[in-house]
């Protein structure tokens, strides 16, 4: 034990100084339970680091998506949860083990901040990475926070607004087409929430034929939810998913995404602007640096939920290898995570006082999953397994019941209800700001624009060919291949006026397409970088008319 210092550096108390890196499940119950001993006298002072000043409840998140309940009835406020804990709401940017201080993002000052600590609890979860699958990073819509849930409502509402305006068929269909990757309980429950959404929501569009809407749920295994639940209840969940309307391709993995399509492994194609990826998460970079043992990017931890290697390390949640006593590790799930952080306060407590720390010793209280349509499936211990209505009650019920606290279940009770009673409210939230740069990937064969599509955008080549097509008199002819580094684009955007060629990938393309309001305002204000895109497009210009010259057919 050492003598805490305080914020502004002046020496405080003899007390533990416990910081836990984390503000979900594993982070907030910890230092719940911290709180708890402390008030029974225990000698510790807690501080929790965490991103977001909300917890999530991530299990709802689906729910978000559909509009079943409100966008802020799945998170608590912190500093309503944790009454005795310093809260830092800042990015943990790392940790240095032989100094014992953890290094905070700058936030809103220009200084990092330095938290000295006793114990370490490190709660940070996992993070979503696509890299590794071509085009998934430029086009693929994660699932696993908050801000992810309403970046996908506000996207399919998008898609419906600009789908109903849209006279072109095979385009209409395109944009109305949803695919979800990842046939685990996250992926069933956001394909089921986002069938049931969009197939409601899309009465209010009378310019929509209904029959267009297309859910398709890619899964490699043979049935949704094989490895989570018994034969019997996947079969089950598949069966109802198929009833609702979703297609399921399953045996199947995405292996790559374009603007304009995803890529399954038996190479077919599915053209759609929406794909949303539950795929596994992978290590979050903090651990990754914290150069501790760890397996599957999990931090290896003994049953007391010590991290080893390191002495005062303590991992919980997601991002830790904790060893159940039947010999499996534990799953990363919020019951877990929950129930390990009641027996890691009490463990960082008792390494203080008598020295008697206790293993983790809970196995499961059993797997529910939402289906859709008021239906779900429920594997218990003992054996029990329950599908349909019932499991959707229980279902319910229990997350219902795990809600932090009586106002956040007095909200989420009230959406319930009136999501009964009252229609979908398809508001799309536009939560102004401009897009930026911004990558995307194109597979071979597909069109990047179209002659007489409306320039709005720079495209500058990474990685990839690309060809360009006009039409002169007869047809189109091929005026050129363009490369890394090169730039497409620019004719439209400094002469406002529609595409005049059509480009198309060559090879698998990645380029960084820069909005024509972000183009406009640096030609406005550089005049070195509107001078060098003048001359570009005038060159381009001058080989166009030799070339429509000296083409008999015009
Ligand atoms: C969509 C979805 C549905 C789920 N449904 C269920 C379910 O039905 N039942 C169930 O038991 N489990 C479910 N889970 C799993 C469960 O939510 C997780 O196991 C649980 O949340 C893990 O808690 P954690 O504290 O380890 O990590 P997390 O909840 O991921 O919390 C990590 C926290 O650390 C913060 N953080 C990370 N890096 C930094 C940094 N550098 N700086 C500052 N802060 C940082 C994050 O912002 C986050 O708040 C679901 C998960 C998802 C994504």
């Amino acid at each position: 034990m050492s003598t805490a210092v305080d914020r502004a550096g002046g020496r405080r108390s003899a007390r533990t100084r416990v910081v836990v890196l984390g503000g979900g499940f594993g982070g907030v119950y910890t230092a719940l339970h911290l709180e708890r001993l402390l008030a029974k006298g225990a000698p510790v002072e807690v501080s929790l680091v965490n991103r977001e000043n909300y917890l999530v409840f991530q299990p709802m998140l689906a729910e978000v998506i559909a509009g079943d309940v409100g966008i802020l009835d799945t998170v608590s406020p912190l500093r309503q949860l944790l009454r005795r804990t310093d809260l830092f709401v800042r990015e943990v940017e790392g940790v240095d083990l032989s100094r014992r201080v953890v290094t905070l993002g700058a936030g809103l000052t220009p200084q990092a901040h330095e938290l000295p600590f006793d114990h370490l609890v490190i709660a940070l979860g996992n993070v979503t990475d696509f890299r590794g699958v071509p085009g998934f990073p430029e086009h693929a819509l994660a699932f696993k926070t908050l801000a992810d849930s309403v970046r996908i409502r506000n996207h399919v509402i998008h898609v419906l607004e600009q789908s109903s305006v849209v006279s072109d068929a095979d385009l209409r269909r395109t944009m109305l087409t949803f695919v979800v990757a990842g046939g685990g309980f996250s992926g069933t429950e956001v394909a089921a929430a986002l069938n049931g959404f969009v197939r409601r929501a899309v009465r209010d569009y009378r310019s929509i034929p209904p029959r267009e809407v297309r859910v398709v749920l890619v899964h490699s295994g043979a049935s949704v939810l094989e490895r989570e639940l018994t034969p019997s209840l996947a079969a089950y969940a598949t069966a109802a998913l198929a009833e609702q309307g979703i297609e399921l391709a399953l045996g199947q993995r995405l292996v790559a995404a374009s603007a304009q399509s995803a890529v399954l492994s038996d190479g077919r194609r599915i053209s759609t602007r929406t794909l949303i990826s539950t795929v596994p998460s992978s290590p979050n970079p903090v651990v990754e640096q914290l150069g501790l043992p760890t397996e599957r990017g999990r931090l290896v931890c003994d049953p007391t939920m010590a991290v080893e290697g390191a002495d005062g390390v303590w991992a919980v949640g997601d991002c830790a290898l904790i060893p159940m006593p039947g010999g499996q590790s534990c799953p990363p799930t919020a019951q877990h995570a929950i129930r390990q952080a009641k027996t890691l306060a009490a463990n960082i407590v008792a390494s203080h006082t008598d020295g008697r720390t206790r293993s983790f010793a809970f196995t499961g209280l059993g797997k529910l999953g939402a289906l859709g349509h008021h239906r779900a499936v429920a594997e218990l211990p003992g054996g029990v397994r329950i599908a349909g209505v019932p499991a959707w009650l229980m279902w319910r019920g229990v997350y219902w019941s795990k809600l932090p606290g009586a106002s956040r279940k007095a909200r989420v009770a009230i959406s319930w209800l009136s999501d009964l009673v009252l229609p979908p409210h398809p508001v799309q939230l536009n939560l102004g700001g401009g897009r930026g740069a911004t990558q995307a990937h194109f597979e071979p064969g597909e069109t990047v624009f179209n002659e007489g599509d409306t320039g709005d955008s720079l495209f500058m080549i990474l990685s990839g060919r690309v060809e360009v097509r006009k039409r002169f008199g007869a047809g189109p002819q091929l005026v050129g291949t363009l490369g890394p580094g090169e730039y497409f684009g620019e004719m439209a955007l400094l002469g406002r006026r529609p595409r005049s060629a059509t480009t198309r990938a060559l090879t698998p393309l990645d380029v960084l397409v820069l909005p024509g309001s972000d183009f406009s305002a640096l030609a406005d204000g550089l005049v070195e970088f509107r001078t060098e895109f003048e001359q570009i497009a005038r060159l381009r210009a001058e080989s166009d008319a030799a070339r429509a010259a000296s083409d008999p057919s015009v």
